[in-house]
């Protein structure tokens, strides 16, 4: 049997391992790992709508998702080790308990609303503990990491197996919605084709959900250790609609719509965990010049970009989120910084205010999709994979092979020198190396 490294190796181990949060944030883990944290909180919650990758994880692999999670509690000496997860989800919950038999990890169970999965509210619901504004996890003892990212640490740990695949969901407007696990670099056109292809006719896809994804039309998109699920619809969906809105406009009709009725602050999951965030306010920014703008801009430095406000919120259709993230980037380019950390203080409707994920849903007009997407347990087959450089939060890496070398599955293809934020990436496959672009290495499969 091989033995277990030392603690002390585990911060090393997770960057060679190229783990990222495999959440959609893609920050390295190792660095989260350097910071003492009385509690490790696995996050379950995945609430963006439709997207259910983590459950059909934790439905298969719930003992590696507590593993991972006991060996980050080792590494930053966390006294409490607890996962979250869904109290709707029963087959997970039963899952997560029984692997968690005898190892002191403690299962939380979340209300199914949206962002319960935001660090912010989770580490409140978890714990009870308030990050202070402009904070992380740490501020107040925490480190949060997803359970695939966990997963992913414990094969590092006990496996010495780098990232190399990803858990994806494929759902909305395909023909067979479904979760599959799959080499990094897998285009997604691949992966639709797998899910029984696009169901209407001008298919594009919002990669990581409705909420806070992104849209891509290019659909020769790979799969990175981040994509967290791809959302397929028609582009004259209305959430379509509104994702390709050029900014002046988005601007000009909020100028001249916005009756400031206050909805959007009042559903704004930090307001309600007392942050000095009101987006009302932000948007009456776009009526002012010189200091004025600034001022009222400030208000949106502590937006995490949940779109709740745009989205389920505002009567009127307008999109606070976005001004409030335009905002927020001006504001920090001016150097801006939060005032000394205070206490927070939940806003008394806070409870009663949370988003129902099916009322979300319903909002988003997404209804028709809300189907299971079950896991499909196949290779998807593909002749070529495009391995992303930059799929970590930092500075790209740098390829260390060159067109026409034979590379084994798992060994490294790019790296970060140890000064820089970053993680090596390894070779999903074995096969022999086609082209290298600063952003991407083709790889032909053998
Ligand atoms: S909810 Fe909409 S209309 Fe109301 S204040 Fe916010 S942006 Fe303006
Ligand atoms: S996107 Fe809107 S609701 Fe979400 S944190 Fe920012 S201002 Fe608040």
């Amino acid at each position: 049997m091989a033995t277990r490294p030392p603690v002390a190796d585990f911060i090393g181990i997770a960057r060679r391992a190229g783990i990222v949060g495999a959440g959609g944030g893609s920050f390295p883990m190792y660095v989260k790992l350097q910071a003492a944290a009385e509690v490790v909180i696995a996050n379950g919650a995945e609430c963006e709508p439709l997207l259910h990758k983590d459950k059909q994880l934790m439905l298969r692999h719930a003992e590696r998702v507590v593993r991972g999670l006991q060996l980050a509690g080792e590494a930053v000496g966390a006294t409490r080790l607890i996962l979250s997860v869904k109290a709707k989800y029963t087959d997970v919950v039963a899952a997560v308990e029984q692997a968690t038999v005898g190892t002191g990890v403690e299962v939380h169970t979340l209300d199914n609303f949206y962002p319960s999965g935001d660090e912010y509210v989770l580490v409140h619901e978890a714990t009870g503990r308030l990050i202070p504004t402009g904070g992380l996890p740490r501020d107040a003892g925490c480190l949060v990491q997803n359970v695939e990212t966990l997963a992913n640490f414990a094969d590092a740990v006990e496996s010495n197996t780098p990232v190399t695949e990803s858990w994806v969901p494929v759902t909305g407007a395909v023909r067979e919605p479904s979760t599959f696990r799959v080499k990094v670099g897998t285009p997604y056109t691949e992966l639709i084709h797998a899910a029984g292809g696009a169901a209407v006719s001008q298919p594009v896809i919002l990669d990581g959900g409705a909420m806070m994804g992104r849209l891509v039309t290019d659909f020769d998109t790979p799969v990175t250790k981040a994509t967290s699920g791809l959302l397929v619809l028609d582009t004259s969906h209305e959430q379509i609609r509104r994702r390709t809105m050029p900014r002046p406009r988005v601007e000009r009709v909020g100028l001249s719509a916005c009756d400031q009725c206050y909805f959007c602050t009042e559903f704004c999951p930090r307001f309600l965990l007392g942050h000095p965030i009101e987006p009302h306010k932000v948007m009456r920014s776009l009526g002012f010049v010189c200091t004025s703008r600034e001022y009222w801009s400030e208000w949106a430095a502590a937006c995490c970009e949940c779109n709740l406000c745009s989205l389920y919120a505002c009567p009127e259709d307008l999109d606070p989120k976005n001004i409030c993230t335009w905002s927020k980037q001006e504001v920090l380019s001016r150097g801006y910084t939060f005032p000394e950390p205070r206490d927070v203080e939940v806003h008394p409707l806070a409870e009663s205010r949370k988003v129902p994920l099916p009322k979300l849903i319903q909002r988003l007009g997404l209804s028709e999709y809300d189907q299971p997407a079950p896991y499909a347990d196949r290779i998807i087959e593909t002749e070529r994979l495009f391995v992303r450089l930059d799929q970590h939060r930092g500075k790209k890496a740098a390829a260390t092979v060159a067109i026409g070398d034979h590379i084994e599955a798992g060994s490294v293809i790019a790296s970060v020198t140890s000064d820089d934020l970053g993680c090596p990436v390894h070779a999903p496959c074995a096969g022999r190396v086609h082209e290298v672009s600063e952003d991407v290495i083709t790889i032909e499969l053998q």
